[in-house]
């Protein structure tokens, strides 16, 4: 596991540059999304440690560098829409709102959500719209997505949000199979799905009409 020592000396950035997070955007994003205001006071000295931290409620914000894989695997441009499933403490979808123009993020814990938009509010971050409801059905009204990030893990691909990505569109999103965690990339290319295992993952899990049931 990487130990990140604190955002400021360098040490995170050149962390994830030698696990392959190289895209320029990516790592500045990651320097000006203050991690520590997402993490609960008594854990704030381990924000930058590659782990997963309590968020409460049984959920977690995800380590630093499966953030920072994830974003750079959805290869952003500025004009794209995303949609998050799992916005949880908000650090993914700051993260977003700093790379692209919209962003749409869903949280079935409301009391997650509300904390995770009064966190952005504060940082003066509006371009990201707050939905409290199940994400494995999406969320049809700004259907279609050029980019899908699921920040938790999924039995398999929900077709819902299959189908509300864009053609030529990137789904990430971690998946369960016999037992262990990994990330797929998903590409939309003529309506069909193509998919790449890119890392091992170890994510809470997807629950809803689409995913896991408990
Ligand atoms: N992206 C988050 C962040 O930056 O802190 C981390 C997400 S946490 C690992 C996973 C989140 O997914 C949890 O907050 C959980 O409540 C949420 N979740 C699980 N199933 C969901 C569903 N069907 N729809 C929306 N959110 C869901």
């Amino acid at each position: 596991m990487v130990n990140f020592k604190n955002s400021a000396d360098g040490t995170v950035e050149q962390a994830l540059v030698s696990k392959g997070v190289t895209d320029k955007n990516v790592l500045y994003a990651l320097r000006i999304v203050p991690r520590e205001k997402f993490v609960e006071e008594p854990l704030k000295e381990l924000s930058y440690t590659g782990a997963p931290l309590p968020i409460g409620h049984n959920q977690t914000i995800s380590g630093i560098y499966t953030v920072a894989l994830m974003t750079q695997s959805l290869c952003l441009n500025k004009s794209h829409k995303i949609l998050e499933i799992g916005t949880g403490s908000g650090y993914q979808a700051a993260i977003l709102s700093t790379l692209c123009t919209s962003v749409f993020t869903i949280e079935r814990i409301r009391d997650l959500s509300l904390k995770a938009r009064d966190i952005l509010g504060k940082l003066n971050i509006h371009n990201v719209t707050f939905i409290i409801g199940d994400g494995t059905i999406g969320f049809k009204e700004y259907a279609p997505y050029d980019r899908i990030i699921v920040t938790a893990c999924s039995p398999d691909v929900p077709e819902a949000l299959f189908a509300q990505l864009s053609e030529g569109g990137i789904m990430v999103i971690p998946l369960e199979m016999s037992g262990s965690q990994n990330i797929f990339v998903i590409e939309k290319k003529n309506g069909k799905m193509y998919s790449n295992n890119i890392a091992p993952a170890n994510f809470v899990r997807l629950i809803g009409k689409n995913g896991f049931k408990s």
